[in-house]
């Protein structure tokens, strides 16, 4: 048996797999997000370690105890920043997640100041608020408890649990690839970039492959190895089984995130794409070419709990269906700035096309097809970049919407395919922690055993209405970027 504790920006989990893949458990607490100020989010760490500890615990108990359970894999809400006191164990400060826009004045200064083309060369990354380290100089210049520690510890979401579950300080690979201060191509810390943002490393964990002996914890009774630890999203493209260059998957959860893996060689986006690091087993490495779009889901929780539109998430399907289109209105899911492949972070949302006849069912599938459009974007780009799509195949909470899957499908003009089972983060983390453990060769090995069956999504619909479509997009869209 494989525990993952898969730590994400809505709830934490934890899940038991065995080794075909086969899911024996699930627990889920959710987590707060506290909105200070507009554009910032922040988290509470311990709320997130205790969640994530008792989640872990129900699992362990119907396991039927620790000695049954082989590895610990952890999967994480990517980029999010945690401070803390490594001597009492304790946080300094709220986690600033990774939608905060706080840093994004900072952010501005240091592309002004001609420093982006560099950055991007040595970490694949764009000077945008979304990435850890202009959140880590925050906390410093911001929280007298944070700058007078003696002992400071930052780290992300996978490093503070991993500090809490076996009380090392490290962080995987693929999480170090997104804060801004690891180079791509070494997978060290860059002491020109640490210098740039203003962070001593002896403050940052030190990086570990994605699995192997990450390190024991004792908390469950018996002893536990830790034996993966990945990012969501390359959790989710290695859950999909996309190793193979060329191979892409995108999950549609409170953002959307499309992954294409490029093998072994390094890309370099010229069209404002981001490169990261997707496998690093300590022995191979693997990159992907990313797209980041910061709403998604998030855009349906709005509906729901600010418009007040629908009541549950899953109306959505049924509202989208009841109208033939959009009835003229286009929504820009811009609440935090846009990401790839735009990285606007000044521009804010907007609902175009406000006519009389225009419903609710009108404005909900609106918001659908605003993710569509989204991910299409995303295409182009990836496409632009030689990275075409071939097929996708499709994750996250918001693509059990049959709606959704198919309107992707039809925008894209491509086959899209969701696994059975849509838990494609939590299984990336078992494949790892499982070939880590030993219970597989490697991770080739573990994921041919463990990857689920798909359902397809084959292109249809009207070619007129597409185009249509799109122009619709485009236009407003622009209209929305225009300085
Ligand atoms: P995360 O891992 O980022 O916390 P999930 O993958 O659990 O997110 O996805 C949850 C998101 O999916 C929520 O934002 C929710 O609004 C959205 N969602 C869930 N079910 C549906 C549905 N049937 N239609 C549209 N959106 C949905």
């Amino acid at each position: 048996m494989i525990l993952v504790l898969d730590e994400g920006t809505s709830s934490t989990r934890a899940l038991l797999f065995d080794g075909t893949g086969q899911i024996h458990g699930i627990a889920q607490r959710e987590i707060e997000n506290r909105y200070p100020q507009p554009g910032w989010v922040e988290q509470d760490a311990s709320e997130i370690w205790e969640a994530t500890f008792a989640v872990a615990q129900e699992m362990v108990a119907k396991a039927g105890g620790a000695e049954v359970i082989d590895g610990i894999g952890i999967t994480n809400q990517r980029e999010t920043v945690v401070a803390w006191d490594p001597e009492t164990g304790e946080p300094l400060a709220p986690a600033i997640v990774w939608q905060d826009r706080r840093t994004a004045d900072a952010c501005a200064a240091l592309c002004k100041a001609g420093h982006e083309a560099e950055v991007q060369a040595r970490t694949g990354l764009l000077l945008d608020p979304y990435f850890s380290a202009t959140k880590m100089r925050w906390l410093i210049d911001n929280v007298p408890k944070v700058a007078n520690c003696r002992q400071l510890a930052f780290g992300t979401i996978d490093s503070w649990l991993l500090f809490k579950l076996t009380g090392r300080h490290v962080t995987d690979a693929s999480n170090a690839s997104r804060t801004l201060l690891m180079d791509l191509e070494q997978v060290r810390w860059d002491e020109g970039l640490c210098d740039l943002f203003g962070i001593l490393p002896r403050f940052l964990p030190e990086i570990v492959p994605m699995c192997g002996d990450l390190g024991e914890t004792t908390l469950f009774g018996a002893s536990i190895p830790v034996t993966g630890s990945v990012g969501d999203q390359q959790a989710a493209t290695i859950g999909q089984g996309c190793l193979m260059p060329g191979a892409t998957k995108a999950t549609f959860g409170t953002g959307l995130f499309a992954l294409a893996s490029t093998g072994q060689e390094r890309p370099s986006s010229q069209h404002r794409l981001l490169s990261t690091l997707l496998l690093d087993d300590g022995k191979h490495r693997l990159f992907a070419l990313e797209g980041s779009v910061f709403v998604a889901g998030s855009l349906v929780q709005w509906l729901r709990d600010m418009a007040g539109l629908v009541n549950t998430a899953d109306e959505t399907e049924a509202l989208a269906r009841s109208v033939s289109d959009n009835g003229g209105v286009t929504i820009i899911p811009a609440f935090t700035g846009l990401g790839a492949p735009h990285w606007r972070p000044d521009v804010t949302g907007s609902v175009h096309g406000l006519t009389f006849g225009v419903t609710r069912a009108h404005l909900v599938r609106a918001a659908l097809e605003a993710v569509t459009m989204s991910c299409r974007d995303l295409a182009e780009a990836f496409s632009a970049d030689g990275a075409a799509w071939e097929s996708l195949r499709v994750d996250g909470g918001m693509i059990a919407n049959d709606w959704l899957a198919q309107d992707l499908a039809d925008m894209l003009g491509l086959t899209v395919e969701r696994p059975s089972n849509v838990e494609s983060t939590a299984r990336g983390a078992a494949m790892l922690a499982a070939a880590g453990a030993g219970l597989f060769e490697g991770i080739g090995e573990a994921v041919a055993a463990m990857l689920p069956v798909f359902v397809s999504f084959e292109p249809a619909g009207d070619r007129k209405a597409r185009t249509g479509r799109i122009s619709q997009w485009e236009n407003v869209l622009g209209r929305a970027l225009a300085p």
